[in-house]
């Protein structure tokens, strides 16, 4: 017996078994193959040789939950355990998704259908008169609770201490400590002063994370926490917490990559992150361009900045002007009321030249050069300009460039859509413009809220409890800090 997944090739067989099966109450060909290429849907097929049975499952992401729509064996093969293995199958898939109900409707007559239900931890919740046509049978409502890994996640990879916990895809608590205040009199984040911050939030960070999802430690299922890129004294604070948390509650552990979480956090909006995605990072550390295929299989690095990320160039062009760290915000104050085409800044690796090998790459340094130049020749001169001018028009420049490679990269790779995460998403200019370019292309456009875009715990929970859902291996305890951890490592053992 083999299990494979239905397609329109398996039409006639399929429809076959089902006119043997249903009868009158057969679903015609036309919403068969609907059914088979609906989003979210998953119709499997057991065969030896011939199709000996089918089931089907649609998911409803949104929802965490899904529904199972048909099930069906050949008679003369009944009682063989095919009926058994085939929701088995459904049940481990809808599991693997992170659905936490899966429902079905099954006749009232049909009590061996519903024995084996039960035995699966189905319950019966309801009855709908009527429901099959024409015979008017009464269908009996079922309902299976699955428990998905209640996972805790520690992010430690820059400034913010995180803690996160989810259950599977569902969001539970999302608890922040910021250092950015004590790295404001340097211009910059010390990676020892934000190493040394870690160390005094984590605890307190974990206290108020359990008490927010409304939980002890015992309740956690499993322990997450990023262990690369980013500074490696800083992730070394959360790689040791959590360590430290396995081996004293017994708990598995799971090293999780930093910017794959990223995209992954988009789960926690809507149960699922579509793929394949284009996803953009801008934050104080990184600038990357990723093309996701599969959030646990297959995630490739197009390109990533050569030199300063994009928030570091706002942290720096703020400081030419006078302005105070973080400087993202700063300048993007002060850009609301200037004309982001008064000065015509560089684009950093767009030219002719670059494409080749550059194409996706970012680099900032250079702009940050020019501004600084335009600022220091005015001063020169002793000509007065417009500060809100130079920061409409720098802020201009860097989303230009940012979303200019990403829809490339759209189109390069027939992707249609776009994620964007991290700390410089905080920018309006960048929300909106970002919008108006994939409404022109097509494009879904996806922003996860803010707390879910900076550096967060729940998004490295989320990560690790889709690790867990799909059955993946658990990590050990001999992985390390990795400051510059490849995106395509999504889970160190
Ligand atoms: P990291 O922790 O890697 O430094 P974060 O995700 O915490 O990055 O984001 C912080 C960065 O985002 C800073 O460089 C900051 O200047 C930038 N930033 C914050 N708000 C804005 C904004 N409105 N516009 C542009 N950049 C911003
Ligand atoms: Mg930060």
């Amino acid at each position: 017996m083999e299990f494979r997944q239905l397609s329109s090739d398996h039409i006639d067989q399929v429809m076959g078994l089902e006119k043997e099966l249903f009868g009158k109450e057969a679903w015609s060909k036309k919403n068969m193959l609907s059914e088979f290429v609906a989003p979210n849907s998953f119709y499997v097929g057991v065969f030896e040789g011939d199709l000996l049975g089918y089931a089907g499952l649609r998911l409803l992401p949104a929802d965490l939950s899904g529904d199972i729509t048909t099930i069906g064996v050949a008679k003369q093969h009944q009682g063989r355990g095919i009926g058994r293995a085939l929701v088995q199958e459904l049940v481990s898939r809808a599991k693997r998704s992170g659905a936490e109900q899966l429902f079905l409707e099954v006749k009232k007559s049909n009590e061996s259908a519903i024995y084996l239900y039960e035995s699966f931890g189905f319950e019966k919740i309801d009855i709908r008169k009527n429901y099959y046509q024409p015979s008017g049978e009464d269908a009996i409502v079922m309902r299976l609770t699955i428990h998905q890994p209640v996972v805790l996640g520690i992010e430690s990879s820059c400034d913010e201490t995180g803690v996160g916990i989810v259950r599977g895809n569902r969001l539970l608590a999302n608890a922040l400590h910021s250092s950015m205040d004590e790295h404001a009199k340097y211009g910059g984040v010390v990676p020892e002063v934000a190493a040394r911050a870690h160390l005094e939030a984590l605890s307190p960070t974990l206290d108020r994370a359990l008490s927010e999802a409304g939980i002890t430690i015992d309740q956690v299922d499993a322990i997450a926490v990023a262990n690369g890129p980013g500074l490696a004294g800083a992730l070394m604070v959360g790689i040791g917490a959590a360590k430290g948390l396995a081996v004293a509650t017994g708990k598995p552990i799971y090293a999780v990559n930093h910017l794959v979480a990223h995209v992954g956090a988009d789960v926690l909006e809507r149960g699922a992150v579509e793929t394949p995605t284009i996803a953009l990072l801008v934050s104080g550390g990184h600038t990357s361009l990723l093309l996701v295929r599969d959030l646990l299989e297959d995630v490739e690095l197009l390109g990533e900045t050569i030199d300063d990320a994009a928030g570091e160039a706002f942290d720096k062009v703020a400081r030419v002007l006078g302005l105070p760290y973080p400087g993202g915000p700063q300048i993007d104050r002060l850009a609301q009321s200037g004309n982001p085409s008064a000065i015509r800044f560089p684009r950093g690796l767009t030219l002719p030249k670059d494409l080749e090998e550059h194409k996706y790459d970012f680099s900032f340094s250079g702009l940050k050069t020019a501004v600084a130049r335009y600022v220091e020749k005015a001063e020169a001169e002793g000509v007065e300009i417009s500060k809100a001018d130079v920061a409409a028009s720098f802020r201009e420049a860097v989303i230009d460039v940012l979303l200019t490679k990403a829809l490339w990269a759209c189109e390069e790779h027939n992707v249609k859509r776009l994620l964007l995460g991290g700390g410089v998403v905080a920018n309006a200019r960048l929300r909106e413009e970002a919008k108006r370019r994939c409404d022109a292309l097509g494009i879904e456009l996806r922003i996860p809220r803010f707390a879910l875009c900076t550096d967060n715990g729940a998004m490295v929970a989320s990560l690790g409890a889709q690790l867990i859902m799909d059955g993946r291996e658990l990590s050990g305890l001999s992985f390390g800090a990795n400051s510059t951890l490849p995106v395509t490592q999504i889970q160190t053992l």
